[in-house]
């Protein structure tokens, strides 16, 4: 690869070519990895995202992954929407945990009209606090989307999920288009994109190939690419699927990491079931961006501590937002947090 390939962003993907890396020798995949993300990213920083779950359950789609679908009996209890100044709170909370971005999920197919006063207030609340931020609310029409830009929205989420084969065997209550269709209403608006997908649902490695073919062909790369291993939760049609290789995930961010070299690639959910060394391969693969907090919307996430204490032994350093911001009160977050990490280094819980 020459310096300049290293760094040039390519929407023009073959299949075959994406199979191709995968098929590469780990080592070799790795190292390529590597090599492209030392050419466009500080291969020593991670940037630290905090997801909250701002109404939980009763969603009426029916992703076979997810607890939050109301045709699976997963003992999740719903929640309404919170309330803004709860949501507030919870930010507030982050930002002096050191996080950058704060993220709201919610279980929606769609926000309705009557939901959008809350969700913009939440956004203008967040943004105040000089936080970077991101929701995903389900499907957006153009005027939502708009809606939300307006409010100060910097990044929405929507995964693919999986290739356009495989997709029907996860999903059946909405389509790839419509999917492909926020994701345009969502750039149109002019906010950033996060869409990504998971593995470990039985895909083929055809399919996972496929998924980041779809990412990295999109007339503009998202800015940030989740790639999420699959949870397998009790009660859901996904609960009994064999597992995935570790070492198919982590060819999955290399691979990402070489076909959209200037996207942050962020290791999303699953990350409870890897263990240190897994964490430290990934950052070496290329991901460079995790959700820290107690919780990845329903699903366990490892304690905050334990990444900043990882971080620590790795060297690795949380990426300083690039919104304005009090650099002081900032640095000092962060430094707090590592600091009060390390300490808890002894009471890490190394088989979690
Ligand atoms: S993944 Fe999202 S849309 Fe699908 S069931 Fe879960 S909450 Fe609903």
């Amino acid at each position: 690869m020459t310096a300049g390939a290293l760094t040039t962003i390519r929407t023009d993907w073959s299949s075959e070519e994406v199979q191709a890396l995968f098929a590469q020798p780990f080592n070799d995949l790795l190292f390529q990895a590597q090599t492209v993300h030392r050419a466009n990213f500080d291969p020593n920083s991670v940037q630290v995202s905090t997801l909250l779950s701002i109404k939980t359950g009763a969603c009426p789609e029916d992703c076979k992954y997810c607890p939050q679908s109301n045709r699976y009996d997963t003992g999740l209890e719903a929640e309404k929407l919170m309330e803004v100044e709860k949501v507030l709170a919870e930010a507030r909370a982050a930002k002096a945990s050191g996080t950058t971005r704060f993220c709201m999920g919610a279980a929606w197919r769609s926000p309705k009209k009557k939901d959008m006063p809350y969700v913009t207030a939440m956004v203008k609340g967040v943004k105040e606090m000089g936080l970077e931020t991101c929701m995903t609310l389900g499907m957006l029409t153009g005027e939502q989307a708009t809606e939300l830009a307006e409010a100060g929205l910097d990044y929405y989420n929507h995964n693919l999920d999986t290739s356009p084969e495989f997709y029907g065997d996860i999903i059946t209550t909405r389509t790839y288009q419509d999917r492909l269709g926020t994701l345009g209403n969502v750039r149109d608006a002019g906010i950033k994109v996060c869409s990504g997908g998971i593995v470990g649902m039985g895909e083929s490695i055809k399919d996972r190939a496929g998924l980041l073919l779809q990412l990295a062909n999109l007339p503009v790369q998202p800015e940030s690419v989740p790639i999420n291993m699959l949870v397998k939760v009790e009660g859901t049609p996904m609960a009994e699927v064999e597992d995935l290789d570790p070492f198919d995930f982590i060819r999955t961010i290399a691979v990402a990491r070489i076909m959209m070299p200037k996207s942050h690639v962020r290791l999303s959910a699953g990350r409870e079931s890897m263990n240190e060394e897994m964490h430290a391969l990934a950052y070496f693969a290329g991901a460079n961006s995790i959700f820290y907090g107690e919780k990845l919307l329903t699903t366990p996430n490892p304690k905050a501590n334990k990444d900043l204490a990882l971080f620590d032994r790795l060297g690795i350093k949380p990426e300083e937002r690039d919104v304005e911001h009090d650099d002081d009160a900032q640095s000092q977050a962060l430094l707090g947090a590592v600091e009060q990490a390390t300490n808890d280094r002894f009471f890490y819980d190394a088989t979690a």
